[in-house]
């Protein structure tokens, strides 16, 4: 079986239609784009920033920071790389940069939160780092946790002053690079056509998506139950956003855990998710299984699937549908 992924490599990530989607790695640092080029992703769908913060013993410098976004975007010879702003707090702590204890981490001061308090002093630094790394290669910029208009518009304002800034010394920069932000935060989800209108990708956070829609805390094994992808009701939260983008001719990926999950993949086909971003090992996996299914079948999927009650109903069906069990 393995063997057979492996002739997939250089393979386009194409449904049995026809229709051609983007499978992209997940990744921490540069040093991982290496494997995920081995494992044939069309991109980096997210580069998680916060590790070359985390990984660090002081706040790493714009310099410092372009250096690691250039070699991740070298590395990947051409194809798309997405970072995504720093998502520090909640249940990652910076130790030279002490936050206050929280009751609530996860719904406390993370994220663009952290970044907008005080944009001198982290946003503008990374995100002109990121311009600058944006001369060697397509970078995209991606802001998390972004719930009202008003955090998405501070945060491109902030953006649009970096810019400026640097096209004294490099005209032309930013030209090419494209913003966007992550649907994790349910509000931001439900205001997805006025979000669309505003940015040139979604991606949707499944981690956290489910987390505050279901109110249930992601690394709490007690109720781990009630993380359900599969729930019909999420299904359509996860459609609105999809069709939401593609009404405004915005991008639609999604890089949280169930943009690797076998048994959404038909589901996601179905609603016509552009982009799965996922860890770099499940790539080779998912394009295999993409090339067997039909998309207008797994349209009718999804129309079957949202007129389920319960996770497990869903979960039969699309078992069914594919032959496992
Ligand atoms: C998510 O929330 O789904 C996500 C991809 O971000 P993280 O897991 O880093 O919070
Ligand atoms: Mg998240």
């Amino acid at each position: 079986e393995r063997a057979e992924w492996a002739q997939l490599v250089d393979a386009p990530s194409v449904s049995k239609d026809g229709k051609h989607f983007e499978i992209a790695a997940n990744i921490g640092t540069p040093d991982d784009v290496a494997d995920a080029v081995k494992q044939g992703a069309d991109g980096v769908g997210l580069f998680r920033s916060e590790f070359l913060y985390m990984g660090s013993d002081h706040l790493p410098t714009e310099d410092e920071q372009f250096e690691a976004y250039k070699k991740a975007v070298v590395g990947m010879k051409g194809k798309p790389v997405v970072v995504r702003t720093l998502d520090i707090g909640g249940d990652k702590p910076l130790t030279y940069m002490p936050l206050p204890k929280e009751m609530n981490p996860f719904l406390g001061y993370r994220a663009i939160r952290i970044s907008l308090h005080d944009p001198e002093k982290i946003f503008k630094p990374q995100l002109r780092a990121l311009l600058r790394a944006s001369e060697f290669g397509p970078i995209s910029i991606m802001f998390p946790m972004i719930g009202t208009l008003a955090e998405l518009r501070a945060a491109k304002k902030v953006y649009n002053e970096c810019v400026e800034e640097l096209q004294k010394d490099h005209p032309g920069i930013g030209k090419n690079v494209k913003i966007g932000m992550m649907i994790e935060v349910p509000l931001a989800a439900i205001n997805a056509d006025k979000m669309a209108e505003e940015v040139d990708f979604f991606s949707i956070g499944t981690n956290d998506l489910i987390q505050y829609n279901f109110a249930a805390d992601r690394g709490n094994d007690s109720v781990s139950y009630l993380y359900q992808p599969l729930n019909p009701a999420f299904l359509g939260l996860i459609k609105h956003v999809i069709y939401a983008a593609h009404r405004h001719n915005t991008k639609a990926a999604m890089c949280g855990e169930m943009a690797g999950d076998e048994l959404a993949l038909p589901l996601l086909m179905g609603m016509g998710l552009d982009e799965y971003s996922m860890s770099a090992s499940s790539i080779l996996r998912t394009r295999n299984m993409m090339k067997d299914l039909d998309t207008k079948q797994c349209a009718d999927l999804v129309e079957k699937a949202l007129k389920l009650d319960t996770v497990e109903e869903v979960q039969d069906l699309v078992k069914k549908t594919l032959n496992l069990k």
